[in-house]
């Protein structure tokens, strides 16, 4: 190399330099700008698998962890397209992560208090009322920092509100409206013949139905062959039987909406406060013998709870094609102090290869939350 190569190649450098250090510093100046352009998530299951495609079945690119953040490019269904640190593009099914915008969500609560800190003790700052519009800046411990409509800022309990899906925006303006309707026009008709069916759909509308994704936090519940936890497929799975239940005007109340750690006392509270006209816990099972497999679920109160578990699990069965080996009797805690018809249900064996590969599959949790929906028809109409 002669000399004056070596000086062009310098002058080049700190042009260079200038450039970046002047980017750098724009940066800088912007952050607020810069952080508000990006749609985010954070990973919340320990692991979480990173696809090729907005699909289950397509190839696996990349793997993520609970606490890592990424960009999000755009969403189809419930997958997301995140961009990975190589720059690399890939899909995650949005019920592993978390999203870092606000969130717009609606009160679920004939009241709901707002408070100054998340904590039962903070001052409250005012009252909502059911069907109120919220935005959720942040969550924490199961409290959701948020800012109505009117402006009021403060902290609500998550469990009495519900967040708005893309798919359903309008649904919780439908479901404020029902409760206002007069009864006549929500009580199931007793028309026979061709009425009947038409009228049986309208059987949902404006009850109220708590889901119980069981476990989660650190209850991660059973683990299955291939290594999932219990609580991301209950999650997973509650999630699409609520959808579909929003669609049918129910008024769905979650006991958990992310990977939370909530007591047993805290689940059948809630369904007791909200007078829920029903409760279901959604439960994955395991068994030693790995040739066990089926569907069963359980009722603690025979007249209360038993047409229920006996409606739902038909449903599911036949939606699933899974084996149904029946209802039972069982002292679970979330039944035995349930004031309101409720129901355990066991989804199958995640030791069975057949079961496990139907239950970790997209496509089970949208065969459940169409038995879970068959099924409440059956026993409200
Ligand atoms: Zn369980």
């Amino acid at each position: 190399m002669t000399k004056i190569k070596n000086l062009n190649l310098i002058k080049g450098l700190a042009i260079l330099s200038v450039i970046v250090f002047m980017f750098l510093v724009f940066q800088k100046m912007l952050p607020a700008y810069a952080n508000m352009s990006a749609s985010q998530v954070t990973v919340i299951a320990s692991e979480l698998n990173v696809r090729e495609n907005a699909d289950s079945s397509s190839k696996i690119i990349s793997l993520v962890h609970r606490g890592e953040t990424f960009e999000v490019i755009q969403t189809k269904n419930s997958w997301d397209q995140i961009k990975l640190p190589n720059n690399q593009t890939g899909w995650v099914h949005n019920a592993y992560v978390s999203s870092n915008n606000n969130i717009e969500a609606t009160v679920k609560a004939p009241v709901l208090n707002v408070r100054e800190q998340p904590s039962l003790t903070s001052p409250i700052v005012t009252t909502l009322k059911m069907g109120a519009n919220i935005t959720v800046s942040e969550e924490q411990a199961g409290w959701a920092k948020i800012v109505s409509s009117s402006g009021a800022h403060g902290w609500v309990s998550t469990y009495y509100i519900s967040k708005n899906t893309q798919q359903s925006v309008s649904a919780p303006t439908n479901q404020a409206t029902e409760k206002n309707k007069s009864p006549e026009e929500t009580r199931p008709s007793v028309n026979s013949g061709g009425q009947a069916k038409k009228t049986s759909v309208q059987a949902l509308k404006g009850k109220t139905i708590v889901l119980d994704p069981g476990h989660g936090g650190v209850d991660i519940g059973t683990t299955s062959i291939i290594g999932t936890h219990e609580k991301d497929l209950t999650l997973a799975t509650a999630q699409a039987v609520e959808q579909k239940l929003i669609n049918a005007g129910v008024n769905v109340i979650m006991t958990r909406e992310n990977d939370t750690f909530i007591s047993l006392k805290q689940r059948s509270d809630l369904s007791n406060q909200m007078h829920a006209d029903a409760f279901i816990s959604f439960h994955y099972n395991w068994s030693n013998d790995p040739a066990v497999s089926g569907l069963t679920d359980f009722y603690y109160n025979k007249s209360k709870d038993s047409s229920l578990a006996a409606a739902v699990l038909n449903e599911v069965v036949n939606t699933t094609g899974l084996k149904n080996i029946g209802t039972k009797f069982d002292d679970l805690y979330v039944l035995r102090n349930n004031s309101q018809p409720s129901v355990l249900i066991e989804l199958g064996f995640l030791s069975n290869k057949e079961d496990d590969s139907a239950a970790e599959n997209a496509a089970y949790n949208d065969k459940v939350a169409q038995g879970v929906y068959l099924g409440l028809l059956d026993y409200f109409s």
